[in-house]
C-alpha cells in the first residue's frame, strides 16, 4: 500500500507516527473519508470543502488549495490502482512536546490512505434497527474532528444489542444523528432531517440526497424532530459516505411504518446510486 505523507508518497510500512504528535496525545486534528467509485473520487470537492471548514474552525495551519491536496488525492487513488473503495486523510496539528496550548511553527502532519469499502447491499435491501442513546458528545459535531470517542462507544454499544447504528438524542428528546451517519425520516410523502448547525456533521452523502430528493421531485424540509415523532413517520433511513443509504425499519424493537424497507427510501437510494453513476463520465 502507498501512503500519502504530508506531500510525499511513502511505503505502509515506513508511515510511523511519532508519540508527540498532536493528534495521539489530544486527538487535535481532523479527518475526511472520501469514496472512490469505478477509479474516481465522488464529490471530492465537497470533502475538501468540509476538510478546509475543520481546518479552519480549529485553526490548523493547512490550506488544502495551495498544498494542492485534490492533486495528491488523485494521485493516490492511481498509484494505489483503487477501483471501488476510500481514501482515510487526517491532518493533525504536529508534533510537539506536550503542552496544551497550539504550539508556534509546527507544521500541520498530513497521512492519507487507502481503505476498503463496499456498500452494504443486504442492510440497503431488508433495513436496519437502530438503538436510541443519549448524545453526549461536545457541541461542534460540525467539525469532524478525531475526538470520536463517544461515537465510537455508542457505535460499541449499538453492535453489542444487535443494532446496526446508534441513534443520538439530546436534551428533551431532540434527534440529532447517528454515531456515523445522518438521520432521515419520511411523512407524508416529505424527508425531513436535521438542519445543517453545531449538532451534527453535515454529511456529504446527506447533501447528496437532498441533491437527488431535488431531482426526483421529493419534497424536502431541514428541521428538528422528537423521539415521539417516530410512532407518526412513514420511513426512515441512514446516510453515510460508507454506507451510502440505509433504511431504517425498526428503533428499539418499535417497528418504523410498516416496519419494511420504505418506498421513498429506495426511490432516494436508486437516486444516489444514478447520481454515482453520472459522476462517473
Ligand atoms: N455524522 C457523523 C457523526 C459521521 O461520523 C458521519 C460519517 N463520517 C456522517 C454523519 C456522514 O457523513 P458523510 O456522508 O460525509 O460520510
Amino acid at each position: 500500500m502507498i501512503v500519502l505523507k504530508n506531500q510525499e508518497f511513502i511505503q505502509r510500512d515506513n508511515a510511523k507516527t511519532d508519540i508527540e504528535d498532536r493528534g495521539y496525545t489530544f486527538g487535535d486534528g481532523v479527518y475526511e473519508v472520501i469514496r472512490v467509485y469505478n477509479g474516481a473520487f465522488f464529490m471530492l470537492k465537497e470533502h475538501l470543502e468540509r476538510l478546509q471548514f475543520s481546518l479552519t474552525e480549529t485553526a490548523i495551519p493547512y490550506d488544502t488549495d495551495s498544498e494542492d491536496l485534490g492533486t495528491l488525492l488523485n494521485q493516490l487513488v492511481s498509484k494505489n490502482q483503487i477501483k471501488n473503495g476510500a481514501i482515510y486523510l487526517q491532518i493533525t496539528r504536529g508534533i510537539a512536546p506536550r503542552s496544551h496550548p497550539y504550539p508556534k511553527q509546527t507544521p500541520p502532519q498530513l497521512y492519507a490512505y487507502p481503505i476498503p469499502v463496499s456498500s452494504p447491499v443486504d442492510a440497503q435491501q431488508n433495513g436496519v434497527s437502530v438503538t436510541l442513546l443519549e448524545d453526549r458528545r461536545w457541541l461542534r459535531c460540525d467539525i469532524k474532528s478525531l475526538n470520536l470517542l463517544y461515537n465510537v462507544m455508542a457505535k460499541q454499544q449499538a453492535k453489542e444489542n444487535g443494532h446496526f447504528e446508534a441513534l443520538l438524542y439530546r436534551d428533551e428528546a431532540h434527534i440529532t444523528e447517528g454515531s456515523s451517519s445522518n438521520f432521515f425520516a419520511v411523512k407524508n410523502g416529505t424527508v425531513i432531517t436535521h438542519p445543517a448547525n453545531n449538532y451534527i456533521l453535515n454529511g456529504i452523502t446527506r447533501l447528496a440526497i437532498l441533491k437527488v430528493c431535488d431531482q426526483l421531485g421529493i419534497p424536502f424540509e431541514e428541521r428538528e424532530l422528537r423521539i415521539r415523532d417516530l410512532e407518526s413517520i412513514d420511513e426512515a433511513f441512514l446516510a453515510s459516505t460508507t454506507s451510502e443509504v440505509v433504511p431504517i425499519t425498526e428503533v428499539d424493537q418499535q417497528k418504523i411504518g410498516d416496519g419494511k424497507a420504505g418506498e421513498i427510501t429506495s426511490r432516494i437510494l436508486e437516486g444516489f446510486k444514478e447520481l454515482i453513476r453520472q459522476a462517473d463520465v
